[in-house]
């Protein structure tokens, strides 16, 4: 038996293929649990076979563990791949989209059949979540279902022998997808015209809109800072980080630290965006201040291929999108909306059914920490110790993502964005009317957020009402700790910290620094950072000068100097009075308790971010002006609540 991720991976003909090496007869199929093997063998063979499959695994597949058990002795006439066991097990089928794989890349260069076709991929490697349509996962149900397979291609498809045995997406040059590249009046179809064309523009410091494997993106020189400074201008994207794609390696090298854990996972067949900490700066306007980098390696075929011709190792690689949108998949509104913004559009004629945005990850404590889950991840499972039924959740309003509880698995759903942007919160329908078809999902539950107001909220009271299901209600940071307890395996009581901005508390107020006594079903609030009045409400969050002026004014009220601080002199002393005034009457000032609050109050004290041109950019800049950590701590008094008059009185 072999447990991991094992299914959905080119796993079955490569242990096929493999049998077929050391002589053995048996069979192998799927099972809920893992891959099983079944070989008749002398015990050497047997023992060198099965060391095989853990050293030369598929690409993408990922062995836990191979137990070893003797079986009753069965006459098998050859080696097969056998039916799967269970039928739960066309849920685990649905493998995220993997990064074009080593064998394909040098079969790119070398091997005549394919050389150079950028649609290139095998059993282990290649598109996938984002190509398919519905299950069972075969080519007709996936948007390569246009392109007829030539006989070269179908004799490739139907070898149990060849490593492209089954590979839904196989294609080659004269059978599959291509690119067609735009600018203006001009069409090219031919690759390398297309390539040296991108690469003059890119090297002339122009933006190009280039369809990825989830969707759009934007790219431009991330050596060249009027190129840059031109990008977040036409996309009116101010201030936000870009992530940078580099040649190779080596090149990331030169401008990323980087150590082992990282490397693993940025080089890992996901190709995530990994945060990393800088060593030498790309053009000052790609991180904008800040001490890291989102970093990625190539993963499309084509992106190897255009690297060839330029001249710069990195380039930025920004979502296609407008502001708050989702990512753009489609080449109408590609033109319509990416038109205005790049002076070239690099598109290819296969549909992406599945938006998906690039993962982004960072290593915390030698583990990687997922802070965008999408291409590369999703729809992978999560394995739960519970069994989570049929439950539905349906997530909060910014930044979300939903999830379906299958039995014991969590399904989460690609990153989704802001809900309240009308574009994503239709985005978010579609891709749960495609998770619940693709999963044969129907929920028996809904869980969603305690906020009464959020669109996620309504949504699931609609749906329970529709469907005559129950609807639970669930604190925010309650569902935080939850899922870091479900993600660690933890189902003893715990004492949970969730730090956050904002989530709406069980007394109604704003909550965000929360030690919570947590069950997975239940909690108590054990205690929580010292609420602080927001003048303004979410002016307050947008202007974290605000805040901090806030905290010094709860604590000390008009002792404080104010106008000895760069910060309020900045502001002027006819809006602190306002200030005072509205949190003297309690004129539109909710109390919060948001950790992200106090860092806010921090990072404006200190100069770092006054106000804030994107979400949570004070926050991020006193995380990267910090040089050394060290184990000492400011003096803060905790009992009912964790109070920081102590340490807003060493101001200055
Ligand atoms: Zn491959
Ligand atoms: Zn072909």
């Amino acid at each position: 038996m072999i447990r991991g991720l094992v299914q959905g991976v080119g796993f079955r003909p490569f242990v096929y293929r493999t049998a077929a090496k050391y002589g053995l007869k048996g069979e192998v199929n799927n099972r809920t649990d893992g891959v099983a093997v079944i070989v008749r063998g002398d015990p050497a063979t047997v023992e060198d076979f099965s060391n095989h499959l853990l050293a030369h695994a598929p690409y993408a597949a990922d062995i836990k563990s191979i137990e070893v058990a003797t079986v009753p002795l069965r006459d098998f006439d050859s080696f097969s791949i056998t039916r799967s066991i269970n039928i739960d097990d066309q849920i685990t089928e649905v493998s995220p989209d993997i990064a074009v794989c080593p064998d394909c890349l040098n079969e790119m260069d070398h091997d005549p059949r394919r050389k150079e076709y950028p649609f290139i991929n095998c059993t282990n490697c290649g598109p996938r979540f984002s190509i398919i349509e519905s299950l069972p996962y075969d080519r007709s149900r996936t948007s390569m279902k246009p392109f007829m397979m030539c006989p070269a291609c179908q004799g490739e498809y139907n070898e149990i022998s060849d490593r492209r045995f089954h590979a839904q997406p196989v294609a080659c040059d004269s059978c599959g997808p291509r690119y067609t590249f735009r600018n203006g009046m001009k069409v090219l179809n031919d690759l390398n015209s297309i390539l040296r064309e991108t690469a003059a523009l890119v090297h002339e410091g122009k933006t190009v809109a280039l369809k990825g494997t989830g969707g759009y993106h934007l790219l431009c020189d991330a050596l060249n800072e009027e190129a840059v400074r031109m990008l977040r201008k036409k996309k009116q994207r101010e201030s936000r980080p870009f992530a940078v794609m580099f040649r190779d390696a080596g090149c990331l090298r030169e401008y990323c630290l980087l150590d082992p854990e990282e490397s693993a996972e940025l080089t890992s067949w996901r190709r995530p965006i990994m945060i990393l900490s800088q060593r030498k700066q790309l053009a000052p306007s790609v991180s904008n201040g800040l001490n890291t980098t989102g970093a990625m390696l190539p993963y499309m075929p084509f992106h190897y291929q255009l690297f060839r011709m330029l001249e710069t190792p990195a380039i930025v690689l920004t979502s296609g999108n407008i502001s708050d949108e989702p990512i753009i998949t489609d080449d109408d509104t590609a033109a319509t909306e990416l038109g205005g913004i790049a002076d070239a559009l690099i598109s290819y004629n296969r549909k992406i059914v599945n938006r998906c945005d690039d993962s982004v990850v960072r290593i915390i404590d030698h583990r990687p920490a997922l802070i965008r889950r999408s291409r590369g991840y999703v729809p992978r499972p999560v394995d739960l110790q519970a069994d989570a039924g049929n439950i539905l959740a349906l997530g909060a309003e910014q930044k979300n993502t939903f999830c379906l509880g299958k039995g014991t698995m969590a399904i989460l759903s690609q990153y989704i964005g802001d809900v309240r942007n009308l574009a994503t919160y239709e985005f978010m329908k579609e891709s749960l009317g495609r998770f619940s078809q693709l999963f044969r999902f129907t929920p028996e539950a809904i869980a969603c957020d305690l906020h009464p107001d959020y669109l996620s909220t309504r949504l699931a009271s609609e749906m329970s009402r529709e469907l005559g299901i129950p609807l639970f209600r669930i604190q925010h940071h309650h569902a935080h700790i939850a899922s870091c307890m479900a993600e660690n395996r933890l189902d003893e009581p715990v004492i949970g910290i969730s730090f956050d901005g904002t989530g709406y508390g069980a007394d109604g107020t704003i909550w965000g620094g929360e030690f919570l006594i947590a069950s997975l079903g239940d909690f108590t609030r054990y205690t929580y950072l010292d609420p602080v009045a927001l003048p303004g409400g979410d002016a307050a969050v947008r202007e974290p000068w605000r805040t901090a002026f806030s905290y010094l004014y709860k604590y000390f009220g008009n002792n404080f100097d104010f106008m000895s601080l760069p910060v309020f002199n900045q502001a002027g002393s006819e809006k602190l009075k306002l200030l005072a005034d509205m949190l003297d009457k309690n004129i539109n000032s909710p109390l919060s308790s948001g950790a992200g609050r106090l860092f806010d109050a921090v990072s404006a004290l200190l100069g770092l971010c006054t106000i804030e041109k994107f979400d949570s950019e004070a926050p991020l800049r006193l995380e990267s002006a910090i040089v050394k950590k060290t184990g000492e701590y400011y003096p803060y008094t905790a009992g009912g609540q964790v109070v920081f008059r102590e340490m807003f009185m060493l101001w200055p």
